[in-house]
């Protein structure tokens, strides 16, 4: 099942070509009537417009890249997973508090790499040499990958690979419900999928261009149905004046409609807002008009980070609260989840 990509124009590394995967990602495309350009580069992609940052921002967002990962070295990803796997970066979603907005650049295309046997290959080596430690890779530390999967089937193949390795586990989280590819997998239970989910309120104001709140519990409950551990991560929290009664609903429904499927590995994250100085200002670049509560003096304090920088969290009154509601409500809807944080 290919998707209805968002994109306006897509560029090729020459020699992506060279890759089953490339061929097959290039067919596609060109079946679905894109214009290819080629590139020297996958690092160096000229002819995406844009005059000033947030027409830049936009015009990055519709723009693909195939390519092929050079770079083997794989960056830690504490604390949730030993290591990144990268097979994907960039999303085509424009949520306004994207932990990426701050990390791609002024121009954050998406790209695709279809070397997935060699970054695997490497995988493989970071498992052997940690064994008999189990390995986590997070798939989604800089990309929500499942938005391109139809294309790629990076993860399905990550999926495969992941089931026959005693010692590596893969996870990652995503707000695209394009799951079916998984369904008839061999997993072995060595997968963890998370969505990401929010109040439909919060979706529709701030997460562009990504799938609603019940296209997201269909997936979950797919791929829950289907024997796979999963999760729920509920980030963002904010929150504005109602937020027990916007935050509730949302548990009421994750409940009812997920009551009947046998969730025994089921683990839940749930993060409040915060915000850096340079995440706000580049925020407000893009969203001029944004309606994201940050305004340092009211209900904020600024909370010293590891590497110096520093963040804007909710004061501590308010983060009990939060940790209160969310505790009380799980236990009773989901007796039998893990809470693994609320931050
Ligand atoms: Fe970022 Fe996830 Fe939204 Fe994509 S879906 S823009 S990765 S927050």
């Amino acid at each position: 099942m290919l998707t209805k990509l968002k994109f306006k124009r897509v560029f090729f590394e020459k020699e992506a070509l060279d890759y089953p995967l490339g061929k097959k990602i290039y067919q596609n495309l060109r079946q679905e009537g894109f214009n290819i350009h080629f590139l020297k580069s996958h690092n160096r992609v000229t002819g995406i417009p844009g005059q000033n940052p947030r027409e830049a921002f936009f015009q990055a967002k519709s723009t693909l890249v195939v390519g092929i990962r050079k770079n083997l070295q794989f960056e830690t990803c504490k604390p949730s997973a030993h290591y990144q796997l990268p097979l994907v970066t960039g999303c085509e979603g424009i949520c306004e508090y994207c932990y990426l907005n701050t990390q791609l650049g002024k121009k954050p295309y998406i790209r695709i790499y279809v070397n997935v046997d060699q970054i695997l290959g490497e995988a493989k080596k970071y498992i052997e040499k940690r064994k008999p430690e189990i390995t986590i890779f997070e798939a989604a530390a800089t990309s929500d990958p499942v938005a391109v999967e139809p294309y790629s089937g990076a993860l399905s193949q990550a999926i495969s690979f992941f089931a026959k390795e005693e010692f590596g586990r893969l996870r990652f989280v995503t707000k695209f419900p394009y799951v079916d590819s998984f369904l008839s997998l061999e997993h072995n239970k060595h997968t963890r999928i998370r969505f990401s989910l929010n109040t439909e309120r919060i979706i529709k104001t701030y997460e562009h261009r990504t799938p609603d709140l019940q296209e997201r519990l269909d997936g979950l409950k797919k791929i829950a149905e289907h024997g796979y551990p999963s999760g729920v991560i509920i980030a963002p929290v904010i929150l504005d004046a109602g937020w027990k009664t916007e935050y509730e609903d949302l548990l009421q429904k994750m409940h009812a409609y997920l009551k009947d499927i046998n969730m025994d590995d089921f683990h839940l994250e749930i993060i409040s807002h915060r915000f850096t100085t340079r995440a706000k200002n580049n925020i407000l670049q893009v969203f001029p008009q944004t309606l994201l509560p940050m305004d340092e003096k009211t209900d904020r304090k600024f909370k010293y980070g590891q590497f110096g920088y520093g963040k804007f969290v909710y004061t501590e009154d308010k983060l009990i609260q939060m940790k209160e509601f969310f505790k009380e409500k799980i236990s009773q809807l989901f007796p039998e989840a893990v809470i693994d944080y609320i931050i």
